[in-house]
């Protein structure tokens, strides 16, 4: 009858406008995040920060932010290969989405380097959620090919805003220069980057 096909009609064009916004959905989803880990890429990484930045200063509250950086990963590569890395990045990521709330951004920003932004907490407390998180990597066996499991370690650089950072540039810079003294320090650790700096001027007064 008329009636039956004017319905299917109309249940055909609702079917394929459904469809239309659930592409759409997916493509903008896979805009924003890492095809091999499934977190934020760096691009939703910088537009969360400046956001983030905004709100901050806005509202006077803090934000913190870490990076990541896995431990002699190159070595890894040499010994079992590329694939078995990638293997490695997937099974950090897994442990980094289960350690950080949904508030906070988790992103990886380039290619064994990950970032994220924990939204009103002060330096120190951050410091205590990067330990938590060192430790958890520390902790679980990385199984990289069948019947290979490694242990693998990350050291994590914490810088805050406002107190030791005043924009999102110098937030990225400081949390980079906490990182590059944990690994100098010898891995498998947190450094606040507030902590280095009064290290450093105790050491000598004279450096600033
Ligand atoms: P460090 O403890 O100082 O960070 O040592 P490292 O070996 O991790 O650091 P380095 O910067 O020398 O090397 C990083 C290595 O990470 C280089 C590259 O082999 C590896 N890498 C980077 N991106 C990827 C990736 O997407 N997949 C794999 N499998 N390896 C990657
Ligand atoms: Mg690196
Ligand atoms: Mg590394």
């Amino acid at each position: 009858s008329p009636e039956i096909e004017l319905l299917t009609t109309f249940a055909r064009l609702a079917a394929e406008t459904i469809e239309r916004a659930q592409l759409r959905e997916r493509l903008a989803g896979e805009a924003r995040t890492d095809a091999l880990t499934g977190l934020y890429n760096r691009r939703e990484f910088d537009a969360r920060l400046t956001e983030e930045y905004r709100r901050a200063r806005r509202y006077v509250k803090p934000f913190a932010l870490m990076m990541i950086d896995l431990d002699r990963f190159k070595q890894v590569n040499d010994d079992y290969g590329h694939a078995a890395g990638d293997a490695a990045l997937k099974t950090l990521a897994g442990i980094l989405k289960k350690q950080f709330r949904d508030v906070e951004t988790i992103a990886r920003y380039g290619g064994e380097e990950f970032v994220a932004i924990l939204p009103e907490i002060s330096g120190g407390a951050a410091k205590q959620v990067a330990e938590r998180v060192c430790h958890a990597v520390a902790a679980t066996p990385f199984r990289l090919l069948d019947g290979v499991e490694v242990g693998v370690t990350v050291s994590i650089g914490v810088s805050c805003y406002p107190n030791c950072a005043g924009s999102p540039q110098e937030a990225m810079d400081r949390a980079d220069q906490a990182l590059y003294i944990a690994k100098e320090a010898g891995r498998n650790r947190v450094v606040l980057y507030r902590e280095m700096l009064k290290a450093r001027i105790e050491q000598d007064p004279g450096c600033i």
